[in-house]
């Protein structure tokens, strides 16, 4: 049988790696089976994708094959009385909230798009602003299927093949292909949250503030002014975000129709929103990024003042799916995140670093964010109980500037290990192999190497981002 492999150059989500690829689209559990089988025959090495939004290389494997899984996207059963989703790999957390709002549930846990797939999600197990609460994508899902290299199909749950259950979850697609999943959601009594602002003068007033409400609020997320020095660094706009009680928002019901939960497309209801990243490259390349974050921060007040305001589950987590592109604005180089997460104890003194090391060497990010965690039960967890902060760098276009940037966050990456904090691969395109043991501890290094030999003895199963981390 010939599979039709397509010659492609893969890039990850930032634009900033990538390479070419020989790419299969396949639609079912057959058609993937055979394209491993024609790896393995071939002694190849091939990477799974999803929906190819992790920022830097981990659904890349330049050079080899990448079985992109979009195609396989049908939610094969949901139950309106449980609201527990099987799924295929390629159902995006938008066809998911598309199908279960209707019936009043909604994903225990999205990330701030909605087009990553339930696989990539299981396998980076993602977080969203009510980690600190609920924890991750892998606590809402009850089983799996899992397509190993030889080509057999491993049924996993908390009491089957608990500890690949746990490790294939959060193990960036090294063990598997997961072939179905079964996803809880939550029940919710209103198709809208109820959404406050809170302007936090500095970075101890913004971890304070976070800290304080975690045991009220059912999402927490701030954004920050890296631009901001002195005694304003680490000010930002803290959003905070609750679920509706039973009766609390007779009128919210009508938001269960899917389509008034989507983003809009236009601004002001006449300008494309697809129009609007130009604008947003000339602010990044003309140096005025400080500029709109000081505007930006100006209006905290008046949203603080309008607070609480009513707004759908979709508005208020897909902000970054308001502007189509908008990774665009940094084209040519691309963007990279640089996301630490850091230990409660020790949040404000690194983050301060990092935010005062990227000032001083003149590479600030045009982008910070703030959130809340805590540890996860999954192998190769991100997670701390502690704070990330997600900085995002466009990427120049010169080499030696280009070159400098990576240098500097293996710096900062230096300064995050040293504090005991984490990274997460579904960001990373930079940390060099030693960080693997740094982040992980040998001994969770150590079982999933183990579990990678007998899924995977040969390797197959690569990517970049594994090549990089784990030789
Ligand atoms: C704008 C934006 C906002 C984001 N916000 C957040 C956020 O708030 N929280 C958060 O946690 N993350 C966030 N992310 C990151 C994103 O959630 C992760 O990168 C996620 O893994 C992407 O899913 P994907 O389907 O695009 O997977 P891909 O990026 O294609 O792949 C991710 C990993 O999953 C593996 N994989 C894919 N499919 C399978 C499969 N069927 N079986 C086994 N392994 C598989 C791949 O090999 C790869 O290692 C954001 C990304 C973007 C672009």
């Amino acid at each position: 049988m010939t599979i039709p492999w397509n010659d492609e150059f893969v890039r990850g989500w930032g634009m900033a790696v990538g390479g070419p690829s020989r790419v299969l689209r396949p639609e079912t559990k057959e058609q993937v089976a055979d394209a491993f089988a024609d790896v393995r025959a071939r002694n190849g090495s091939i990477a799974l994708r999803g929906s190819g939004c992790s920022y830097g290389d981990a659904a890349i494997c330049s050079g080899g094959h990448v079985l992109d899984l979009s195609r396989m996207n049908r939610i094969l059963d949901f139950d309106p009385l449980t609201g527990v989703a099987r799924c295929e790999p390629g159902v995006t957390i938008r066809d998911l909230w598309r199908t279960s709002i209707q019936y009043g549930f909604w994903p225990k846990v999205v990330s701030g798009t909605m087009a990553v797939s339930v696989g990539g999600a299981a396998s980076m197990n993602i977080h969203g602003k009510n980690n600190y609460a609920v924890g991750s994508f892998g606590e809402g899902i009850r089983r799996f299927s899992l397509l190993v290299a030889d080509g057999s199909v491993l049924e996993c749950s908390r009491t089957q093949n608990a500890d690949l259950f746990h490790a294939a979850i959060s193990g960036f697609g090294m063990l598997g292909c997961f072939l179905d999943l079964d996803i809880e959601l939550k029940r919710v009594h209103s198709g809208r949250l109820r959404v406050g602002a809170i302007v936090c003068k500095d970075l101890a007033d913004n971890l304070e503030t976070i800290e304080r409400l975690q045991g009220e609020a059912d999402y927490l997320v701030s954004w920050i002014d890296l631009h901001a020095k002195g005694a304003a660094l680490g000010r930002g706009v803290l959003h905070r975000a609750d679920q509706m009680k039973p009766g609390e928002d007779p009128e919210g019901v009508r938001f269960f129709d899917p389509c008034l939960q989507d983003v809009p497309t236009t601004m002001f209801g006449l300008v494309p929103k697809g129009w609007l990243w130009p604008g947003m490259w000339a602010a990044v390349h003309s140096g005025q990024v400080g500029l709109v974050n000081a505007l930006k921060f100006s209006f905290g007040p008046r949203e603080q003042r309008g607070s609480p305001y009513l707004q759908s589950h979709g508005a208020f987590h897909f902000l970054l799916d308001y502007v189509p592109r908008w990774q665009w604005m940094t084209k040519p180089g691309g963007l990279i995140q640089f996301q630490p997460f850091v230990p409660k104890a020790s949040a404000e003194r690194v983050l301060r670093q990092l935010t005062e090391t990227c000032h001083r060497e003149g590479m600030i990010p045009y982008l910070g964010v703030l959130k809340r965690h805590r540890p996860d039960p999954f192998l190769m967890t991100h997670a701390v109980d502690g704070f990330s902060m997600a900085m995002d760098f466009a990427v120049p276009t010169s080499k030696r500037k280009r070159d400098a940037l990576w240098a500097m966050c293996q710096r900062l990456s230096d300064v995050v290990l040293d504090a005991g904090g984490r990274f997460y691969y579904a960001k990373d395109a930079l940390l060099p192999q030693p960080a693997f043991e740094r982040v992980h501890g040998s001994e969770a290094v150590r079982t999933f190497r183990s579990l990678k030999a007998r899924c995977d003895p040969r390797g197959m199963l690569q990517t970049d981002l594994s090549r990089r981390l784990m030789g």
